[in-house]
């Protein structure tokens, strides 16, 4: 069974970084796949060779130098080189992509060089095979990710070979035009190949061993999670918790394959395993918990609203004429509210559009638009076989004074998500916490 290995930029940002994957990948034959990313930040104010490679093609476009601009690139990967004592060369890459910005290539093929290169340089350290991922990741005519047909040849190409080194981040639009996923897409690269090669497991390694119960800006010191399904970590990385790409699980959940975040620094650390299903015996009942500032709730009210056809159509056509997505709509016999990104209402103008389109459309008894709510999802798979989850949840909250002004448990019974008024958002999260996992933690004397 063959294992696919992701490192992230801080993975790779040096030589010494280097060092370690290759001790991680030598420590088990079955890490036959590597997906590298750019090299990242060494320390603090480091700038990411992705984002060298953004300036450098703004600055060729401003007319400067090639040569000059990407200068620091250069250095980046030459240090690496020297310090591994490597005896593959770059130059005549720089060169070529010195010809291909001349000629006018785009600002993702500059973006996608970072992976590319790095990519070069970790197959020739492991002594494995390289693989440019334009000839195996594509893209259809109008710039959609082509799924069937990435599949299809990825899955040839690494039948043909036994390891090697796909650049994360890039693909091919038919004409061969290079073109990137959104930033930090070489964790959905990693989950294409491990699907396209029928991997038993997909490694994410990271700088953090792994998911958080809840954010460590907001709770001191919280309990790691071991084990996530993917349906959790939907709800989670939906809210905002994402240590991994969004649509880096939808590949490999489809082909049942768990990933595993990893820490390169910390090799020995279980980090997460996200699996497809898991037992609902949890160590906690409750998996995470993550929460979102800035919505506002759009709210609704008329006398049997309920039993008024067509109404929730007419109001959902408004929304979506308006590009406007809901993300909750909890309703009452009389009221609606539904809740969404405050963004997404537009400025004083776009606002009294769509409240003059509803109160049209709609002819509300009363109507109104409530700013600064904060959402916060408690998910776990535990709940659904056990009772009293929410009563728990209120009971924190109203113990901290919280005013809750909206509740929604999903159909699944996997989460509960309640809406409070932004200033309360961090108390909040702290007092859930320790309902459900400090109060749960086994004893130390
Ligand atoms: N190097 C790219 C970025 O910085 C892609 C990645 O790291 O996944 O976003």
């Amino acid at each position: 069974m063959s294992k696919v290995v992701k490192f992230g930029g801080s993975s790779l940002a040096d030589a010494n970084q280097f060092k370690k994957v290759a001790e991680i990948i030598r420590a088990d034959p079955e890490r036959v796949y590597v997906v590298p990313s750019a090299p990242g930040k060494r320390f603090k104010d480091d700038t990411k060779v992705t984002d060298l490679l953004y300036q450098c093609y703004e600055l060729v476009l401003t007319g400067e130098d090639f040569a000059k601009a990407f200068a620091p690139v250069r250095e980046r990967y030459n240090e690496i080189i020297k310090e591994l004592g490597l005896k593959v060369s770059l130059e005549e890459e720089y060169v070529k992509i010195g010809q291909s910005f001349r000629a006018g290539a785009n600002r993702d093929y500059a973006a996608s060089r970072g992976e590319y290169l790095n990519g070069i340089l970790l197959a020739d350290y492991l002594g494995f095979a390289f693989v440019d991922a334009a000839k195996g990741i594509f893209f259809d005519s109008k710039g959609n990710f082509d799924a069937a047909v990435t599949n299809a040849c990825l899955g040839a190409i690494l039948e043909k070979t036994p390891k090697a080194v796909i650049p994360g981040f890039y693909g091919a639009m038919p004409d061969g035009t290079i073109k990137t996923f959104s930033r930090g897409g070489s964790d959905f690269t990693g989950s294409l190949v491990a699907k396209a090669a029928g991997a038993s497991l997909y490694e994410n390694w990271t700088d953090v061993s792994g998911f958080l119960v809840a954010d460590p800006r907001i709770v001191d010191k919280p309990a790691g999670i071991e084990v996530i399904t993917y349906s959790e970590l939907r709800e989670l990385s939906y809210m905002g918790a994402g240590v991994l790409h969004e649509d880096a699980i939808f590949p490999v959940r489809s082909a049942n394959i768990p990933i595993n975040i990893k820490n390169t620094n910390a090799p020995d650390d279980a980090g997460t395993l996200i699996v497809p299903t898991a037992d609902s015996n949890t160590k906690f009942l409750v998996t995470g918990i993550a929460g979102k500032k800035d919505f506002s709730a759009i709210s609704i009210e008329k006398d049997r609203l309920n039993s008024e056809n067509g109404f929730m159509r007419r109001m959902l056509q408004v929304l979506e004429n308006h590009g406007i997505f809901p993300e909750h709509m909890p309703t009452g016999i009389d009221t609606v509210s539904v809740v969404v990104n405050s963004h997404e209402l537009g400025d004083a103008d776009n606002r009294a559009k769509l409240v003059n389109r509803l109160k049209d459309v709609l002819r509300p008894d009363h109507f109104e638009i409530i700013d600064g709510l904060a959402l916060i999802a408690v998910v776990g798979r535990g709940m659904k076989s056990k009772k009293g989850t929410a009563t728990r949840v209120f009971a924190a909250l109203s113990h901290a004074e919280i005013n809750v002004r909206m509740i929604d448990q999903g159909s699944s019974e996997l989460n509960i998500i309640i809406g409070i008024d932004e200033k309360d958002f961090e108390k909040a999260i702290k007092v859930i916490y320790d309902m459900f996992i400090l109060s749960e933690q086994p004893e130390t004397k």
